[in-house]
This record gives C-alpha cells, structure tokens and sequence, in this order.
C-alpha cells in the first residue's frame, strides 16, 4: 500500500520570501522551535531554505548580520518531492543526499509542506528499534567537545569546521553542559561578542545523559520526552560518547530500508496476488452469471448459498430472495415421487454426480421441464465430508414439449403405416428386411415372419441382380430413390411390378440407420401401358409396325448410321396389282392375301431387320449392317419366295407377286425423306420395268 507524502506533513509550513532579513528569520525559527525555514516565490514555489546548519557556518563566519537577507545566505535549489510520493521512498532519497529536512510540493510545485528527519522516524515506527539492542551500537565514540574556558567564537568555529551540530562543554571528562547549533540561532540573533561569550555563560546545562548499554528504544523515548535531539552517553559520569537522533535514524536506516524494501515487495506481491485472484474471481463470477444455464451453490443441508442470473431467469425467484432457502421450497411441483427424491439423495450424498430430468413450479406456479445435474463437493478441512453442492440447471421444455409431439405424431404414425393402403418397407444397410407392413405382405404374399430378415433379392423377379446391386448402392449414397421399377415375384409366382420411393435414416452424425421406402403397385398400369404401346406402334391387321413406329426407327437408324457410317438398306415393297385381287375376290379376302403376304416377308428377316406396313399394300423393310448387294441378295429371294408362294384364302389360291425397291443410307441423307424417296424411284421403275422384279437406287452403273 503507497503512503504518499502528504499523509505525514504537518500543518501549514512557515515559509518567507527571499528579502526577509536573516535576523528576522532566526527570530522565526528561535520562536516556533523548527529548524529550517523556507523562502519562496510569489507563487509559493520553494526558492532556497536555510537550516539551523547554515547558522552555524554564519556564526563561524562572524560576519555582521544585520542587513543580510535570506536570499543572500540560503542554499537554493531546493530539494523536493511531490506530495503524492511514497514516504518511505521519499526518505531514501533524502537521506541518500544526507539531507535533514524536505520539501513537498503539489502538482504545480507549490510549497505544501516540509518533512523533516523526526517525522519519519515518527511515522516509520519505532517496533524496528527494538531489534537493535544499546545505545553503544549507535553512539559517536568521539563528539565535539570544548574545555570550560572556550569561548563562542571557539564553539562556532569548531562546529562549523567540523560541520557537527553540537558540542559539549567539559571539566575533567565530565560534561558540564551542551551547545547545539539551535541555541546559535538564538544567539546569532543577539549579535554577541563571541570572543567575549564565554560558553559556560551560553551552555545548556546540566548534559542529559543516558547509559552506553540503555536500549536505543528507550533513548528515543528520552529524547521525546525532554524536547531534545542529542543524549550524552556516560560511563558514570565520564563522558564516552553521544547519540543523537540523527545518529539512530541513520544507522537504522540502513537495516530499516531493507526491511522496508522486503515489506514494500510483498506487500506488493500479495496485492498484486489479492488483484489477480481478484480479478479471476470476478471474471469467474461473470462467467457464471453470464451462463444460460442457471447455476446454484447450496451448502450440505441444503441452503441457496449463491445463486446466478440464469436461476432467477428459469424460477422467477430472485437471487437475494433465493439465498438462505431450500431449492425444494422454491420450485418442488409434486410431479416427482418419493423414490426419485430418494434416488438423488443417494446418489449425491454418496459423493457422485446425479443427472436426470424432473418436472419444477416456477414462482408464479408454471410448470417447467428442467435438466438438472448436482455435483457434490468438499471443501472441508479433512476433504471427506460433503460440504456444498453444485446445481446446474436447464430449461428443457421446448426440447420435451417437442418430444411429447413428436411421440404423438410417432404413435399417429405407426398406426398409419399399418394400416395404409400402401406397401411400406425398411432395409438395413445390406439390404436384409427391417420392416414391413400389412399391405407389403398382402401385395406379395407373405406372412411376416417368412419376411422379416431376408433379402430383399430373394423377393425379387430373376434377373434384377444388377439392377438391384446398383440402385441400392446409389440409393445408399444418395440416401433418397425415386420412382424407381422393380418386378417383384409374388408368391404364387406372378409378377407383381412396383416404383419405389425411399429415404434413408441417418442419425445426427450422419450414420446409416435404415431405409424408408414406399412400394406403389404399378403392375396393372405397366400392362395398360405395354397394351397402349403395342397398339400405337403395331398395324392391326398385320401385327407388324405401323407406319409411325417403322418411321420413328428409320430416323433412329439414320443417327446410327451418322455415327458410325454402318451400312444400312431399305426395300419398298409394294403389291402388284392388287386391286385386282380385291375386285375380284373382295376386301377381305384382299385382307387375308395381305397377311399371307407379310408372314412370307417376314419369314426371311434377321433378328435386326424390322418390317412394317407404310400403307395400304406397301410394307418396307430396314435392315441394319446390309450394304446394296446383301439387300439385292435379300430382295431377290423374298421376291421369288411370294412368287412361288401363294396364299391360301377362303375361295382358294391366289398368287399375288412384289416389286421391291431398294436403296442404302448415304452419307449426305440430312433425314430419312430422301431415303424414302429414293426406293420411292426405284419400286417406282421396278413397276415401269413389267413388276415382280427388284430395282436399286441409284441403278449399279455398270
Ligand atoms: P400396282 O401393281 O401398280 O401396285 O397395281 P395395284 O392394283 O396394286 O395398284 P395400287 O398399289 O395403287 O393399289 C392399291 C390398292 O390396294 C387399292 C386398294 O384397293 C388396295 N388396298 C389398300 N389397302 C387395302 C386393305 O387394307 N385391304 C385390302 N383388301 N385392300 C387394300
Ligand atoms: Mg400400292
Ligand atoms: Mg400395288
């Protein structure tokens, strides 16, 4: 702790101006018993001083003194230090330029007071002293002295030479009296004759003395008590040695400084330790008080010893009003019962840790869900018994109100997937059955227990293996599948076909838990839809493919051929004279020449080859990877096949013979209509050169 200088001053110092006459000044310093006065300025800033030491240096100068101002004999600068200064540091510094006396100045360096080597021996205590043992230890062995007979101007002179502060008068080794330099203040004022003055007249008498084995600590006290500064030190009534103040503070000073330094240091230290545990403590608390948990300290039985902010948050109780009661009388709400309490109790009171969830009543009656976990602790002496215990509490309402929906959506849930009128089924990371419900086993023929913990390929149509292996492992990855045909073989053996739309579970780190998946029975539908796409691509009389379907592969074989340049034919097939078979026999029996027909064309095709019927009479073939011979080839032997094959019909044999034009796709063929047009020429010329012949476009050159 700093003691700064002010603390110590005494009252207002005396202080002069400069031009003051020095008799005047000693005239002020011999009234109010001090030892040094000070000159300032018109601002009270210090100027010089002169002390009770400058005195003597005049009076051994025997100059005349009336007339001399102060500023003519006083030491200037002055030393000082700021009020706000350490005392004790204050003193070092004085005491290391061997100064008595000190000025203290304010901020402004205005004179506010003067310290001198008494006050701080006042106020550095007197408990060090007593360490220090006699007199003897402090004593000068060899002070001033001057034989009965000396006179003023002797003493003056002495003093001054020997720059002492006081001398003693002697008979015989005795002192018979003491001359300090305070009484030449009194002196110098009178303007004696010092040669004239005989000390014996001007002495102090009789010499104060005091036992060279006295302890120091009562020397002071001595010296106190009878005003005075210096104690001869008698070995009877012989004179060995004197101790001043001065001389004790000195030779104290030393030991005293460092046992100072050492206090000052720690109590440095320790305030410094007190701050820093201060200032954790403080952060700690802030912590706590900024926690959103709330947070309650309870003694062993228990009482709210401290409580935090977040307490009176979550209870409605307020934290002053919380302290000294019993959690239980706060927020108990009676939803718990007596073996949950017991259960704590136990737990707590064994020294562990107990966690769990009960239902608490805030201060205005409301329910609360709270979190709650009680750490036991001792800080008793022994460190066995349970002193405190430490709350944590959390509100956890939302989570629960949110659970108890969640359980209630979870139970509306179940009793839907039971019963809906959809198949349902959950795989596990290998794709073994979790789950499934009614309606899966309805749609597929099982019962449950046939079910559950197969594979779901095992319940599959043969030849979706890789199907299966790939969507699984995409779905697994992508943890979601939609739409997605599977054929499912029922277990009387038909085909049950379904899309499946599925999620998978994971939990909140991210792990695999299970497949979600919804089965809709698409079978009926997938056979509508085969139906539809047989009748839109299928001519109904001929069962082959209709115009658009023949069509629709041509320009898809066209884009093959760009891509790859394969070769590629068509033949134009076209009846001759075939409206002569209808006006002779009729349409139907024309209908039934025009499936014979198509039954011999297609009687030849390759696997690859497509036939279809454009028009009326006119059917096409495309035939991928042919070149123009390989299609003449071809060609030629369907040709010569219809005519030496006729068809048998109700009213008997009727031979009816093709013309066939042929051309191949070419690289400039942008679409499938100049193709068109060129075995359009070539059927065209076959019928111009007599019919049941086959032409090619463009005609070989040769
Ligand atoms: P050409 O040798 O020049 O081809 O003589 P054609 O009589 O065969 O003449 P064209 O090819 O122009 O005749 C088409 C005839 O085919 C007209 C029609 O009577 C007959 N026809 C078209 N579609 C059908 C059908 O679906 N059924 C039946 N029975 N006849 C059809
Ligand atoms: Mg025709
Ligand atoms: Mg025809």
């Amino acid at each position: 702790m700093t003691q700064p200088l002010q603390n110590i001053l005494n009252a207002k110092p005396i202080s002069v101006s400069a031009a003051t006459p020095i008799i005047e000044v000693l005239s002020i310093m011999e009234q109010q018993h001090i030892s040094c006065v000070l000159a300032v300025d018109a601002e009270d800033k210090p100027v010089g001083i002169f002390t009770e030491q400058d005195v003597v240096a005049l009076m051994a100068s025997a100059e005349n003194l009336s007339g001399v101002p102060m500023a003519a004999v006083m030491h200037a600068p002055v030393f000082t230090l700021p009020a706000d200064m350490d005392y004790r540091d204050a003193y070092r510094l004085m005491s290391a330029r061997g100064y008595r006396h000190l000025a203290v100045v304010d901020a402004l360096g205005r004179l506010t007071g003067i310290v001198s080597e008494g006050d701080f021996l006042h106020h550095l205590g007197m408990d060090y002293l007593v360490e220090l043992k006699t007199v003897a230890s402090a004593m000068d062995r060899s002070p001033l002295t001057l034989p009965e007979q000396a006179n003023l101007a002797d003493a003056a002179a002495l003093l001054a030479e020997r720059h002492a502060s006081c001398l003693l008068v002697t008979r015989d080794q005795e002192p018979i009296g003491i001359l300090t330099e305070r009484d030449l203040v009194h002196l110098a004022r009178l303007n004696l004759d010092q040669a004239k003055t005989m000390l014996v007249d001007v002495m102090h008498a009789p010499v104060i003395g005091i036992g060279a084995e006295t302890s120091l600590q009562s020397a002071i006290r001595q010296m106190e008590q009878a005003g005075i500064r210096r104690l001869a030190v008698l070995d009877g009534r012989r004179l060995v040695g004197l101790v001043t103040r001065h001389d004790i503070v000195r030779m104290l000073q030393g030991r005293f400084v460092e046992y100072l330094h050492e206090t000052i240091e720690r109590q440095r230290l320790d305030l410094e330790r007190i701050q820093r545990q201060d200032a954790q403590l403080q952060l700690q608390v802030h912590a706590l008080n900024a926690a959103g948990n709330a947070i309650v300290i309870t003694d062993a039985e228990p009482r709210i010893l401290w409580a935090n902010a977040a307490f009176s948050t979550l209870t409605g109780y307020g934290v002053q009003e919380a302290i000294g009661r019993k959690p239980s009388e706060l927020v108990a709400s009676g939803k718990q019962d007596q073996a949950f309490y017991q259960n704590l109790w136990q737990t707590i009171l064994a020294g562990d840790i107990w966690r769990g969830e009960l239902i608490n009543k805030r201060k205005d009656g409301r329910l609360y869900d709270e979190e709650l976990t009680i750490t036991p602790v001792r800080l008793g002496r022994d460190g066995q018994e349970i002193t405190h215990f430490i709350a944590v509490k959390q509100d956890i309402s939302e989570r629960k109100a949110v659970e108890r929906r969640l359980q209630a959506s979870e139970a509306h849930f179940r009793l839907f997937y039971e019963h809906a009128p959809v198949a349902y089924q959950s795989l596990d990371a290998a794709g073994n059955l979790l789950e499934v419900n009614d309606e899966w086993l309805r749609q597929f023929g099982y019962a449950h227990d046939a079910v559950i913990g197969r594979h779901i390929g095992e319940f599959l149509a043969p030849g979706q293996e890789v199907l299966l292996k790939t969507r699984f492992e995409s779905f697994l990855r992508d943890s979601v599948l939609r739409k997605t045909e599977f054929d499912f073989l029922h277990r009387d053996g038909g085909i049950v076909t379904v899309a499946v739309d599925g999620l998978v579970d994971r939990d909140e780190q991210g792990h695999f838990q299970r497949t979600q998946c919804v089965l809709h029975n698409i079978t009926a539908r997938k056979q509508i839809e085969q139906e539809l796409r047989y009748l839109a691509t299928t001519d109904a009389l001929t069962g082959l493919a209709n115009r658009r379907h023949f069509l629709d592969q041509m320009r898809l074989a066209l884009a093959r051929h760009q891509r790859h340049g394969t070769p590629t034919a068509l033949l134009m097939i076209d009846l001759d004279w075939f409206k002569r078979v209808n006006d002779q026999y009729g349409h139907a029996v024309g209908d039934e020449v025009l499936q014979h027909c198509a039954r011999t064309i297609a009687s030849r095709l390759r696997r690859n080859d497509l036939l279809g019927r454009l028009g009326g009479e006119e059917f096409a073939i495309l035939m991928p990877d042919t070149d123009v011979e390989g299609a003449r080839e071809f060609a030629e032997r369907v040709r010569q096949l219809a005519a030496g094959n006729p068809a048998s019909t109700r009213t008997g044999e009727i031979l009816v013979t093709l013309s066939i034009g042929v051309t191949c796709f070419q690289e400039r063929d942008q679409n499938i209509d100049g193709i068109l047009a060129r075995s359009d020429q070539a059927l065209y010329r076959a019928k111009h050169n007599g019919r049941n012949r086959v032409e090619l476009e463009p005609p070989p050159s040769s």
